[in-house]
């Protein structure tokens, strides 16, 4: 099915979360539940989700992140050797400050971190999923590492960790598993030295689809002013796709609607799936159905359409949740537009 539908439509991941759940409109919110009451309303949250996704007409869902505080520190919680009670504050690739967990022995999973939460969501579902974890550059760029002392061998750890969630979460029935990699727009060096290697490690042996999501972050304040100081043209993909294109990678999730990157960089991925973000995520305003298609329309030119996924710039999760319920069906829709096209 997946494979016949054209511009099969998916969101990057995170989704708003009821207000019952966690305060709406920030980053790492607190729940307000707890126990076995914070498990049952995390399974709702996913719920609601899922049901948003399909309604608007969604064609690959996820489950919106609804079971995580924030895409990379729930990951690392739940690993050995991290010490989440006692978080330092370090500086997130290189803009801002944030509490985060501090890396205080060697770094193993023992147990599974989303594997029941993915049967859950396979459960209530037939159409594709696709579940994200955070990868392995952008984990180590967001933990203080009192351990290792060493970004490359924390991150090969991180990769090991990694793939075995990854083939558990593939037997669970996850469709695609994709790796949140906002850090490769930043650290090229290191993506050359060694991140590319531990995102290849980590989809080691994998026969599910593997996607990788790189962007310019969530419209949060220091990432819009990140933005500014990056000038008319947005080039850091081209320092990257050419190394995804060699890789096993199958999707490439990139940023695209009002952003100031080239597309023409699209063609550095050719023959790759591209999820193109035709979805601001940093603005409340909710686009039409036909810039979304003008959107996609352009990405034509360098994506055959075959491989055109359209969706978002990046997670939602800051968005209020009638902003992101508008967001979703435009992006549907847009698609919708485009399909008609190529059908006639
Ligand atoms: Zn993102």
């Amino acid at each position: 099915m997946m494979k016949k539908l054209l511009l099969p439509t998916s969101i990057v991941g995170s989704l708003p979360k009821p207000a019952w759940l966690a305060p709406p409109e920030k980053l790492w919110s607190p729940w307000k539940l707890e126990g076995d009451q914070l498990l049952e309303g995390k399974q709702d949250a996913l719920r609601i989700t899922l049901q948003e996704q399909e309604l608007a007409g969604l064609d690959i869902v996820c489950d919106g992140e609804q079971t995580r505080q924030h895409f990379v520190t729930t990951f690392i919680e739940h690993l050995s050797g991290v010490d989440f009670e006692n978080r330092k504050t370090v500086r997130i690739r290189d803009r801002y400050d944030a509490s985060v967990p501090m890396v205080v022995g060697d770094v193993a999973r023992q147990k599974a971190v989303f594997v029941e939460d993915a049967k859950f969501l396979r459960k209530q579902t037939n159409k594709p999923i696709k579940w994200a974890l955070p990868g392995p550059l952008t984990m180590v760029d967001t933990l203080y590492d009192g351990h290792y002392k060493s970004r490359e061998k924390l991150a090969w750890e991180f990769a090991k960790a990694l793939n075995e969630e990854a083939r558990e979460l593939q037997d669970a029935g996850v469709d695609i598993i994709q790796f949140d990699e906002p850090a490769f727009n930043v650290f090229f060096d290191e993506v050359n030295d060694w991140g590319m290697a531990a995102l290849e490690r980590a989809v080691e042996g994998l026969n599910c689809e593997t996607a990788v999501h790189i962007c310019y972050g969530y419209g949060i304040q220091a990432n819009t002013d990140w933005k500014k100081t990056l000038g008319s043209e947005w080039r850091q993909y081209e320092e990257v796709f050419p190394k995804i294109q060699k890789s096993k990678i199958d999707i490439v999730s990139l940023e695209c609607h009002n952003s100031n990157v080239p597309l023409d960089l699209m063609e550095l991925v050719r023959g790759k799936k591209v999820m193109v973000g035709a979805i601001d995520v940093a603005t409340n305003t909710i686009e039409t159905p036909e810039e979304v298609a003008n959107t996609l329309r352009k990405a034509l030119e360098f994506v055959d359409a075959e491989n055109l996924y359209p969706s978002t710039n990046c997670g939602m999760a800051p968005l209020s949740r009638n902003v992101a319920k508008g967001k979703l069906s435009a992006l549907s829709a847009g698609a919708e537009i485009i399909r008609k096209e190529y059908v006639g």
